[in-house]
């Protein structure tokens, strides 16, 4: 079994039961934690409360330099690090091997912003003045994963919360564990006990009482839009600061001009990179309908020669979904939609040739519309619906017809539809040609019901300062605006 971090010391803490860790290429279990309580996030609050005093005085270049040790042994163990995320979460290895490369690069990143500035001078509102701005850390950070990236999104807030001078709890998903205790033994033995402590355990058992802790001024959340409300809901008659990354139902416009083969291969990326299972997949596809007919044939003909099977296969392209009941939910979006008049194009099926697993061929749908829950909601799986569109008037209004405001995705070499998308769409963030990449300098983030956070960029590194506002009178002297009035 593997153990809670608290304090620096691996342990059970308090749980007396445990938590199973599936394969879901294989559905064997293969690993097992412990399954926390109220107890152990308490205890690890209050190390992390002890821990603040002194990690928040640590000088910059000293923290910097902790930070960018956490880089280098990241890297020094990404092969087995990449593995272990193959094995708890399905995606090929490939994916993973980029899932560690991106964590040690935030950390780098991170590392050096948080020494490069702590506030502002202002010009002072009297002679005598002079007024600052200061950037503090908060305290103790309460971070809760989710399990698609359970890497990725721990160090997007991790490192920003660290290199801010806060001391963090973090809560993996119940899926996804190991990869993150792994890493505290891999990378995080140099730091001071306290400063990073991870309890495993359920959402409403060990997340929960994260979230209530009154010693937990901030929680930093992924998620879904469900369990974002919920927590909100218990953090708000609180006043704790949020930070909340919730779900999306991305867009995707594929313009009259495109390369064709370039992109049917770029959506069926957006859409199917770890099996669907991003918060950022094209998970509503609009093709211009001068080229519906023919894009809808090469999509469907490239994706169904897409290679299923276990992530440690190199020549796998796509791994299993996470677990039998989320593709179920993604089978019952697509009966619904086929039962209220859509088409398979390719997939829709679990493969016959792999006995064990929870896969679910890569699915292409057309004959869909907005009254179809497969074009309404969060899907979180391997399907691409196609629908076409006459002008771009159509495309923006089309793509703007969600609830969710994540990100938005053009191909597209016209620069008036271009401008047009990225001004008038209602996202986070805008891809022109190149899908779900990453630039750690700049912010991520959603709109609408996806949550108004920022991940990455300076924006990233903000969430975690509270600023206060320091207004210093340096002669002292009796002003004459003082009472009595009327001198
Ligand atoms: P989830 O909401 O079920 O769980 C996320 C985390 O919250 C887990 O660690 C879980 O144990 C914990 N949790 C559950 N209930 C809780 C509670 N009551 N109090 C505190 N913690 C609780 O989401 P998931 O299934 O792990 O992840 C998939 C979802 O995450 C999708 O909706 C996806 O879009 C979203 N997501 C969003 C982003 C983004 O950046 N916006 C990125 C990745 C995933």
């Amino acid at each position: 079994m593997k153990q809670m971090y608290i304090n620096g010391q691996f342990s059970s803490g308090q749980a007396t039961e445990t938590i199973p860790v599936i394969n879901p290429a294989t559905e064997a279990q293969f690993e097992e934690v412990p399954r926390g309580t109220a107890a152990d996030v308490n205890a690890a609050v209050a190390a992390a409360k002890a821990a603040f005093e002194s990690w928040k005085r640590v000088p910059a270049w000293e923290r910097a330099g902790m930070l960018h040790e956490v880089a280098e042994k990241i890297k020094a163990n990404e092969e087995e690090i990449a593995q272990l995320l193959t094995a708890e979460e399905g995606k090929p290895l490939e994916e993973n091997e980029e899932e560690v490369f991106w964590a040690y690069d935030t950390f780098h990143y991170y590392a050096e912003l948080g020494r490069h500035e702590r506030g502002r001078f202002l010009p002072p509102g009297d002679p005598d003045q002079i007024n600052f701005v200061i950037k503090e850390p908060f305290g103790v950070v309460g971070c809760i994963v989710p399990w698609n990236y359970p890497l990725l999104l721990l160090s997007w807030k991790l490192a920003p919360a660290l290199a801010a001078g806060n001391t963090v709890v973090v809560k993996p998903s119940e899926f996804t564990p190991l990869a993150t205790l792994r890493l505290m033994e891999l990378a995080f033995d140099h730091l001071p006990p306290g400063v990073v402590n991870v309890v495993t355990g359920y959402g409403l058992e060990a997340g929960e009482p994260l979230v209530k802790h009154p010693d937990v001024p901030v929680i930093a959340f992924t998620g879904s839009v469900e369990t974002g409300q919920r927590i909100a809901s218990i953090a708000a008659p609180m006043m704790k600061k949020l930070h909340l990354e919730l779900g999306g139902k991305d867009p995707m416009v594929v313009g009259p001009d495109v390369d064709l083969k370039t992109a049917v291969t770029g959506v069926a990326y957006a859409g199917l990179i770890n099996a669907g299972q991003v918060c950022t997949s094209s998970e509503r596809i609009y093709v211009h309908e001068s080229l519906f007919s023919q894009f809808s044939e090469e999509l469907a003909d490239f994706v169904s020669k897409l290679r299923l099977g276990n992530g440690m296969d190199s020549q796998t392209d796509m791994g299993p979904m996470l677990r039998n009941h989320f593709r179920e939910k993604v089978e019952g979006q697509i009966n619904a939609a086929v039962n209220a008049g859509a088409r398979i194009l390719t997939g829709g099926q679990r493969p016959s040739h792999l006995e064990k697993g929870f896969f679910l061929q890569p699915t292409v749908l057309v004959g869909v519309d907005h009254s179809m829950s497969i074009m309404r909601d969060e899907t979180f799986g391997p399907c691409l619906p196609l629908m076409p569109y006459k002008d771009l008037d159509e495309a923006i209004r089309l793509a703007n017809d969600t609830q969710f405001g994540l990100g938005a995705c053009i191909m597209s070499h016209d620069a008036r539809w271009v401008k047009r998308f990225f001004e008038d769409v209602k996202a986070g963030t805008i891809w022109v040609n190149d899908p779900l990449t990453d630039n750690f300098a700049g912010p991520f983030g959603g709109m609408k019901m996806t949550g108004g956070g920022r991940e990455l960029g300076q924006e990233g590194l903000d969430e975690f300062y509270e600023v206060k506002h320091v207004h210093w009178d340096v002669e002292g002297k009796l002003k004459d605006y003082w009472y009595p009035y009327g001198k």
